[in-house]
């Protein structure tokens, strides 16, 4: 029987170890959390991350909890340049989920074939020969055919492979809120706001009444050009954008997924969906026997997804006055023309 170690258990490390056990590998899942998370940092789940879950029945529930996103609307301070539906078929729909609760569901799945997170386990440190690889973990040793570093952009299972994360942190802080608001309108679509100086806000829906801001301003909510009547701060704070990716996703037995392998601005909304594609890929490959290809396929896969990520945000924080009225005159043109739209939108979601 083919045994996995996971280090991580974020959407990376339940969904490969998901996808592992219920077809049956036997799963060893660590995570370096004393509980499950309860913050959500992604929030968007694409139609290829629900095609993902389908089968282990995860998707369902996801999609009986999440908002779907009706679609985004983009204002040039504020006032509204596009409108673009994204709703438009089974095939353009985005959910809308706080990572703690996809999480939720993952591991929830999971327990149902038999497999609980290591919650206060930490992998340490491992030790890879030719047939396996034996963990090192707080709890003591583990033996597995391949360990999976899910663990996070930084990552102990990249560091112990001595594998470099190159790439460059974006200048200057981001900031966040969640907050829960009454009358915000429209509060099933993504509202998007270019502000002077190439900043921007964002207002995503996380379920009717709870909204989450992000701006490349030093404060979200100051940053919103628009009135919004906040009820309650849940949290707020900031964060700062790494865009980097590793070179070499495997090393013998040892192979990394998710956030331990590429990191982008949450422009887009691709981060965790990469993570589970990742992660679906390793499982089908692992299960199959075919891990040459792991590597180089996944490479290209997140090269493309950081390139359409960073594409977008230098677009959206363009500052130069040609650059600025061209952003303004494409977003207009696929507010007007439905065809364009759904162009657009299917760009947005595709990979
Ligand atoms: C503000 C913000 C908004 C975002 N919005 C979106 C969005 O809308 N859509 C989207 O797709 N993505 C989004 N992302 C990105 C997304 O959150 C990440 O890409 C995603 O969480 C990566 O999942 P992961 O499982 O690879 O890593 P993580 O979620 O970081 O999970 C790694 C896990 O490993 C554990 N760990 C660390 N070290 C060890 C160890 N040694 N042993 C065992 N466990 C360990 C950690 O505790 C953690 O639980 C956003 C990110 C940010 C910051």
């Amino acid at each position: 029987m083919l045994r996995v170690a996971i280090a991580g258990a974020g959407p990376t490390g339940l969904t490969a170890a998901l996808e592992l056990a219920r077809r049956g590998a036997q799963v060893e899942i660590f995570e370096r959390r004393d509980t499950p998370s309860p913050f959500s940092r992604a929030v968007g789940i694409l139609p290829r991350s629900m095609e993902i879950l389908r089968p282990s029945g995860v998707a369902e529930r996801i999609a009986a909890e999440a908002v779907r996103f009706e679609g985004l609307i983009i204002h040039r301070g504020a006032r509204r340049l596009a409108r673009v539906p994204l709703n438009f078929d089974a095939e353009s729909r985005i959910w809308g989920l706080a990572q703690d609760r996809t999480e939720t569901h993952l591991s929830d799945a999971l327990r149902h074939h038999g497999v609980e997170v290591r919650y206060g386990d930490p992998v340490e440190g491992f030790a890879a020969d030719a047939t396996g690889v034996t963990v090192r973990s707080r709890s003591g040793e583990t033996r597995a055919d391949w360990l999976i570093g899910a663990d996070g952009v930084h990552s102990t299972v990249r560091q112990a492979m001595g594998v470099a994360y190159p790439g460059h942190d974006l200048p200057g802080d981001w900031s966040i809120a969640d907050v829960d608001a009454e009358g915000w309108p429209n509060a099933a679509w993504f509202n998007g706001f270019l502000l002077p100086g190439g900043d921007v806000c964002v207002v995503v829906p996380l379920e009717r009444a709870r909204f989450r801001i992000i701006s490349s301003r030093p404060d979200a909510l100051k940053a919103l050009p628009v009135p919004m009547n906040v009820t309650h701060i849940r949290r707020s704070g900031s964060f700062t954008i790494s865009i980097r990716q590793v070179e070499r996703y495997r090393q013998g037995r040892v192979v990394l997924a998710g956030d331990a392998a590429h990191c982008h601005s949450p422009v887009g909304g691709r981060g965790m969906n990469l993570g589970i594609a990742d992660a679906a890929e390793l499982a089908q490959r692992l299960l199959e026997g075919r891990m040459e290809g792991y590597a180089a396929s996944r490479h290209a896969a997140g090269a493309h997804v950081i390139a359409q990520s960073e594409r977008g945000r230098r677009l959206l924080q363009a500052q130069r006055p040609p650059a600025r009225m061209a952003v303004t005159g494409l977003l207009r043109l696929a507010g007007a023309a439905p065809p364009l739209g759904r162009a657009l939108a299917r760009q947005l979601i595709s990979g």
